[in-house]
């Protein structure tokens, strides 16, 4: 089959469309055929050796497609499913006390086993979920990591509910669009940052109450007069060194601050002063677990939640689609297709 490799760290050009030998499934594992594969912030991060897996290496967390073949009898040759990434062990002491998303031992597709940007994956058969016929595969693939980790983040972690505000940092990233609809779905309001023009738009349809462009606002400012003054309940930051203390400034009294990436620096200080005063929390969170995503896939079969898809690359334009969101010309999801 064709996949994207990767022999060694760099820029986008060491993503080698080749041809590697197909893979078989082991007892407990499905064969699956590669509809679309998500591209994601992580795959850059593996890519350029921040992350260090063993080589030779397939990037790709999101997956969905169809199943080849099963060594399990509750799947079959033909059905939909899209894979959860991680698989924990459930023998240590996090994932007996219920805490899978901590588990120290987990594989997970792209990073310990071998991902998605193939034509083919072969996967834990109990991470396959099956999907109804009416939805899309495109879509379904746009949701592991983004969802999930907007889920853990602000249903769970955060706990965001009606009437609360909730500040969405990188509003128009594919965490930051599924953010903006989980928070929206949960009855709260949305205020999500931008970095461009023709993102403002896309952002008030992907459901934000508000929309502040922080290239032509201060959005401290902008958060403070939306909300009378009082500042966010919840902020979803992933922009990590340039927007920490702004993030700090626009948090309510014994508001919550989720931290859940660092795309621009991962190096931040603040005054713990106002902090400990107003009685706020910062949270670190990630990839939730498969009992979330499972609600996840619910809603999004029941048409209530629905990525935005950037665009769709091909398989072998993997370096290209790389590109596009390290430059941050993306809005939602980007996707490769075999
Ligand atoms: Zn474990």
């Amino acid at each position: 089959m064709k996949a994207v490799v990767l022999e060694r760290y760099g820029s986008p050009e060491v993503l080698e469309y080749k041809d590697v030998a197909d893979p078989v499934p082991a007892e407990g594992e499905v064969l699956v055929r590669v509809a679309a594969a998500g591209v994601n912030r992580v795959d850059v991060w593996i890519r350029t050796g921040k992350y260090q897996v063993k080589l030779p290496h397939v990037l790709g967390v999101d997956v969905a497609g169809e199943v080849v073949s099963s060594t399990v009898p509750h799947l079959r040759k033909g059905d939909r499913v899209v894979l959860f990434p991680d698989t924990p062990c459930g023998r240590c002491r996090y994932c007996l006390t219920g805490r899978f998303q901590l588990c120290r031992n987990a594989s997970r597709l792209g990073s310990t086993r071998w991902g998605g940007y193939a034509e083919q994956i072969v996967a834990p058969a109990s991470t396959a979920i099956p999907l109804p016929s009416g939805v899309s595969l495109e879509e379904a693939a746009a949701l592991p990591v983004n969802y999930s980790t907007a889920w853990r983040a602000l249903v769970t972690d955060a706990a965001v509910g009606p009437g609360m505000w909730v500040l969405v940092v990188g509003g128009s990233s594919g965490v930051g669009v599924a953010a903006t609809q989980i928070a929206r779905l949960s009855g709260a309001s949305v205020i999500s940052v931008v970095g461009d023009n023709w993102k403002e738009e896309k952002a008030y349809k992907a459901g934000a109450d508000f929309v502040v462009n922080r290239k032509k606002k201060d959005v401290v400012e902008e958060v403070l007069k939306t909300t009378g003054g009082e500042g966010v309940d919840v902020v979803l930051e992933m922009a990590g060194t340039p927007f920490w203390e702004k993030a700090l400034q626009c948090l309510a009294p014994g508001g919550t601050l989720v931290v859940v990436g660092a795309t621009a620096g991962d190096q931040v200080s603040f005054n713990v002063r106002p902090f400990f005063r107003k009685y706020q929390r910062i949270i670190g969170s990630g990839v939730g677990t498969q009992g979330e995503f499972l609600r996840i896939i619910d809603l999004f079969s029941h048409g209530k939640l629905r990525p935005v898809i950037d665009k769709v690359f091909s398989l072998k334009d993997a370096s290209e689609a790389h590109r596009r969101l390290e430059a941050g010309e993306h809005f939602g999801k980007i996707l490769l297709k075999p």
